[in-house]
């Protein structure tokens, strides 16, 4: 896999020349705050087994560190680090008072049983415990973790304040993406997805969608899209893709069908998920034929969604692509020369840092509610997410029709000039 962080680098440089950006501003974002790698041991079965994480502070200039925890037996620091500058940039276009922040574990969930999991997470809380904090580093869930997940590392944090008899106050608003239980915020579990859906509803109402990943976010834009009308033709996870049989001559008889038949040619999201909740994967769902994950990539369908890994779009695929619109709700998913051919096939990208942006935006209102200790009903969440979500993609494209740039681009000169 290329360098992401390097990469991400390379670019800003570009819009730093474009933007006429202060060079000060880029050598301090080339560079993360800080970063530690620890290795903490946790029984798994009758053994003893050492773990190794990591945590990116990238910058704080705008306010506490924030960023998911992601379990994945490919974590490595290069990554964190790409994600952790990713979300310095996210937090800016949304323009919320976070800093960039990311962490991880090198595990393979599948291979762990629920308890497992939940004793790594709190080896990794007790080995980052000094570093973070409600006004110092604020973590998430991201790639296999959830908020069971995020309720232990909150049980984990408090162990660690008790014993070294720190102040309590605020304690809960060390981690987001918590249960509603322990004070997470309502909406948050959604939040990507609808974020990411809130900006397309300024670009485009598709007809058709294919999602690549169904965990949290993928599910999530599936559901969603398919209570709006859109036609969920194709999902996929790491197994592989499934694709609803004849969508396609549906698709050309659409125009004889009453509006009550629309989602006949669909897959059902629920019941897609509840087949894999059941056997681990959504291949096999009835009804379906199975397509690899690169096919899904290349379906023709108003919008494309990544939602699972980095790296999916890159140079050997991109000229294959036959969307309307990605919607990037994965982070780093496009490789930086795929992207160049996605514009000049007339692809337009709706950029990871706008559109998965919604994530990080419901912690910050989890983070305010903990701190306030305030508790807002779903509608306002939903109602703030909009206004925020829909004011940044205005942001961006004002700034990619002012230099004349992708939306992209504009997402990363809209983030600079905030950095700065
Ligand atoms: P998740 O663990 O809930 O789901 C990931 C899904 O991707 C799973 O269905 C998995 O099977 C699938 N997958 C893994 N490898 C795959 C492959 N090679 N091909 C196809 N599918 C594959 O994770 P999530 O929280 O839904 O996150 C998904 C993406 O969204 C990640 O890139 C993450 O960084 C990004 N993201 C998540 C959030 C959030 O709030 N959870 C916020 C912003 C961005």
């Amino acid at each position: 896999m290329q360098n992401q962080f390097e990469n991400t680098i390379l670019e800003l440089e570009k819009i730093g020349k474009i933007i006429k950006l202060d060079k000060s501003v880029l050598e301090k974002i080339k560079k993360p705050d800080r970063y530690i790698e620890v290795n903490f041991p946790v029984q798994i079965k009758n053994n003893i087994k050492i773990f190794t994480g990591y945590r990116v502070q990238h910058n704080n200039q705008r306010g506490p560190y924030k960023g998911g925890i992601r379990f994945h037996p490919e974590v490595d620091l290069d990554e964190v680090k790409a994600l952790a500058l990713w979300m310095s940039l996210k937090c800016a276009v949304v323009n919320i008072p976070f800093g960039g922040a990311k962490g991880g574990v090198i595990v393979d969930p599948k291979k762990m049983q629920t308890q497992e999991l939940d004793n790594i997470m709190r080896g990794y809380a007790k080995a980052i415990a000094d570093i973070v904090g409600p006004k110092q580093d604020v973590p998430a869930p991201d790639v296999n973790t959830n908020a069971g997940l995020m309720d232990v590392f909150l049980d984990e944090y408090k162990k660690y304040l008790r014993k070294n008899k720190m102040n309590m106050k605020n304690a809960q608003a060390v981690i987001t993406g918590k249960s509603i239980q322990k004070n997470g915020s309502r909406g948050r579990d959604i939040a990507t997805a609808l974020g990411g859906i809130y900006v397309l509803d300024k670009i485009i109402k598709p007809q058709t969608a294919a999602i690549q990943g169904y965990g949290n976010v993928g599910y999530n834009a599936a559901k969603i899209l398919h209570e709006r009308g859109c036609r969920i033709v194709a999902v996929s996870d790491s197994q592989g893709g499934v694709m609803k049989i004849s969508n396609f001559k549906y698709q050309m008889s659409n125009q004889f069908q009453n509006s009550n038949d629309k989602f006949k040619n669909s897959l059902n999201p629920e019941e897609v998920m509840a087949y894999k909740q059941k056997t681990g994967s959504v291949v096999g769902f009835l009804g379906t034929k199975k397509i690899s994950n690169s096919k899904l990539l290349e379906l023709p369908v108003d919008v494309l969604i990544p939602a699972a890994l980095s790296e999916q779009i890159t140079k050997k695929n991109a000229g294959n692509i036959k969307a309307k619109i990605i919607l990037e709700l994965a982070n780093g998913p496009t490789s930086p020369e795929a992207d160049a051919i996605l514009r000049k096939n007339g692809i337009i990208v709706v950029p990871d840092i706008l559109a998965n942006a919604g994530g990080v935006t419901v912690s910050y209102f989890e983070w305010l509610q903990n701190m306030k200790n305030e508790k807002w009903d779903e509608d306002e969440v939903f109602k703030k997410l909009k206004l925020i979500m829909q004011k940044a993609y205005r942001d961006v494209e004002e700034k990619s029709r002012k230099y004349g740039i992708s939306l992209r681009q504009g997402a990363y000169a809209l983030a600079l000039e905030r950095l700065v």
